[in-house]
């Protein structure tokens, strides 16, 4: 990765995570669930409201933990928001297979590039699970888990 992409894409993370989008709890949210990555500390609670037709009408989350667990949550609520359950799925599993370096033709049509600001981590293992965490969250949340722990 060149240098000023690298920096560049440190200024997204650090800027998410110092104001991070979609930090609240919604009142008429209608799933949730609990994330908790024990190598790092990282908390999460990631807030839905699925409307008809299994369309995300609202996301949001609260919670603690470092720059990328934070920042990626972040993004997380911003890219799902609007978009069906089956589709934040499947924007889930290539996000997954990015970070962990599986996938080397990243496509998540409008979203492609804002997430590969985080695909940096799959140099960090350790990092990988403090980017998914809120995405595992909002699939168990979608799936009516409560709780989840990346371990
Ligand atoms: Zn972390």
């Amino acid at each position: 990765m060149f240098d000023d992409l690298r920096e560049l894409y440190q200024e997204v993370i650090l800027d998410h995570s110092k104001r991070p989008r979609n930090f609240r709890h919604p009142e008429d949210a209608n799933h949730e669930a609990h994330g908790y990555n024990p190598l790092c500390g990282d908390t999460v609670n990631v807030y839905l409201k699925m409307g008809h037709n299994g369309l995300i009408e609202d996301a949001a989350f609260e919670g603690k933990g470092c720059a990328i667990s934070l920042a990626s949550a972040s993004m997380m609520t911003e890219i799902i928001k609007g978009k069906t359950e089956a589709q934040a799925k499947t924007i889930f599993d290539g996000f997954q297979k990015l970070v962990k370096g599986e996938d080397d033709n990243f496509d998540a049509g409008d979203d492609t590039e804002r997430l590969m600001v985080l695909a940096g981590v799959k140099e960090f293992p350790m990092r990988v699970k403090c980017a998914t965490l809120a995405w595992h969250a909002m699939s168990s949340a979608m799936d009516g888990a409560e709780e989840i722990s990346t371990e």
